[in-house]
């Protein structure tokens, strides 16, 4: 068994690795019951590739939230989430530590939740997702530094490979599709042939997975710098079709999303929104049940292209400008402005992202009162028109403002009367 001691002195930094050296010693008092303490997931893959990353996660074979309550007092930290797998994270100031009790996982049916069993360290390691992600360094001070890789995870990590761990593995959780792009896209890697026919064997299972599962694996996947390429590749494979049918992002979309790096999630799936149809847009909201933010986004596209084509007149005020665009979000016309073509559109949409929807009356509702105009409705819909007006530059001072409310207000009076 190769021991990685001196490479994690090298390569882990020390507010980390003092950490580490803290999680083992508090293991090793009687009154919280470990029998091993092993670092797991991300950290060892990175660290056997030569990267360092910040989250630890760690798996305790004995009582896992006991020791996580342990740990994270004498870290000055805080235990958050703790679940009923046996899992507990610590929040330090600096540091995220997850901490899980080693376990066995069955799936009463594909998708479902697994029913859990605590375990030793070679079960837990084998109901991991990718050999790469199941190996383990044991912590216990006798054994610092010994790692385990029961899978071949070195191996795939110096072939660049993507790999389950078994067959059925997309069966029993379909989200490790999702993951699977994710790392083959950030990591460079390949995912392997046999795994990708088992990925596709079993894509159809995603059915049994729940809105929320699949939304976590998604945001994990727009938080990625890859993105583009994750999503690209998730289409390629036939992820995103058995996610939903209704979940296809349009190449243009995908090229904007790789010209956008710096962007926030919500931004790339306006983008992904941008080009759905409506139909496509309710399923593909019913699939996710995302917030409201995000549905509004996701809905946004299919209602622009209705309007799209009118943006395009020549003739158009920016008064009537603002009324097809002001109720978007302006993410979702961002998005658009970011796809449109070097049209009208595009010329409409930069002004009133830019200037129109900024310019406001010079009178507010106080003056129109002060100026005789009778609380109530009456306030609201002059404040309208004296928008209209300044968005066509019908009015240019106060006096202007003043004397067409003084021209508007009978007329509306008389209206109002009428009705
Ligand atoms: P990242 O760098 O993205 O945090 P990670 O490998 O640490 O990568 P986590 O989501 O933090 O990923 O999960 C920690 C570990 O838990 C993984 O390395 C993997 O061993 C295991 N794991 C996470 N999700 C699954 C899953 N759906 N199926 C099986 N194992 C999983
Ligand atoms: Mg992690």
């Amino acid at each position: 068994m190769p021991n990685v001691a001196n490479l994690m002195e090298r390569s882990v930094p020390q507010p980390v690795l003092d950490t580490l050296r803290c999680a083992a010693l508090v293991a090793s008092w009687e009154t919280v019951k470990v029998q091993k303490l092993y670092l797991v997931g991300g950290m060892v893959r990175d660290l056997v590739r030569g990267e360092s990353s910040v989250d630890i996660d760690l798996s305790v074979v004995g009582n896992g939230p006991g020791y996580a309550a342990a740990l994270s007092n004498e870290l000055g930290g805080q235990v958050t989430k703790v679940s009923k797998f046996g899992t507990a994270a610590i929040e330090t100031d600096t540091l995220t530590i997850d901490v899980a009790t080693a376990r066995v996982e069955t799936y009463e049916h594909p998708g479902a939740l697994p029913n859990v069993t605590p375990s030793g360290i070679t079960e837990d390691l084998a109901r991991r997702d990718f050999t790469i992600n199941a190996m383990a360094i044991d912590l216990s001070s006798n054994c610092w530094g010994e790692l385990i890789d029961p899978h071949g995870g070195m191996s795939d990590l110096m072939m660049k490979r993507i790999k389950t761990l078994h067959a059925d593995s997309f069966a029993d959780d379909p989200t490790r599709a999702l993951r699977a792009v994710r790392y083959e896209t950030r990591l460079g890697f390949k995912i392997q042939g046999s795994t990708i026919d088992d990925m596709q064997r079993d894509g159809a299972r995603f059915d049994a997975v729940s809105p929320a599962r699949v939304l976590a694996d998604f945001r994990y996947i727009l938080g990625e710098a890859s993105r583009a390429e994750a999503l690209s590749r998730a289409e390629e494979l036939g992820v995103l079709g058995s996610i939903s049918p209704a979940f296809r992002i349009s190449s243009r979309s995908l090229q904007a999303i790789k010209d956008t790096p710096d962007h926030e999630p919500l931004f790339h799936v306006s983008l992904i929104g941008a080009r759905l149809t409506k139909s496509e847009a309710d399923t593909l909201i019913e699939r996710l049940d995302p917030p409201a933010d995000w549905r509004d986004a996701l809905g946004a596209g299919s209602t622009y292209q209705e309007i799209a084509s009118v943006l395009e007149r020549s003739d158009l005020r920016p008064s009537e400008i603002a009324e097809l665009l002001s109720g978007f979000p302006i993410l979702a016309l961002e998005a658009q402005l970011q796809l449109a073509p070097a049209t009208r559109q595009r010329a409409a949409l930069r002004s009133w992202l830019e200037e129109l929807r900024f310019r406001e009356p010079l009178l507010s509702g106080d003056d129109l009162l002060e100026a005789g105009v009778p609380r109530g409705p009456l306030i609201g819909r002059l404040l309208d028109e004296l928008r209209r007006a300044r968005l066509d530059r019908t009015v240019g001072t106060r006096d202007d403002e003043l004397t067409l409310v003084k021209r508007r207000l009978p007329v509306m009076l008389s209206n109002g009367k009428e009705r």
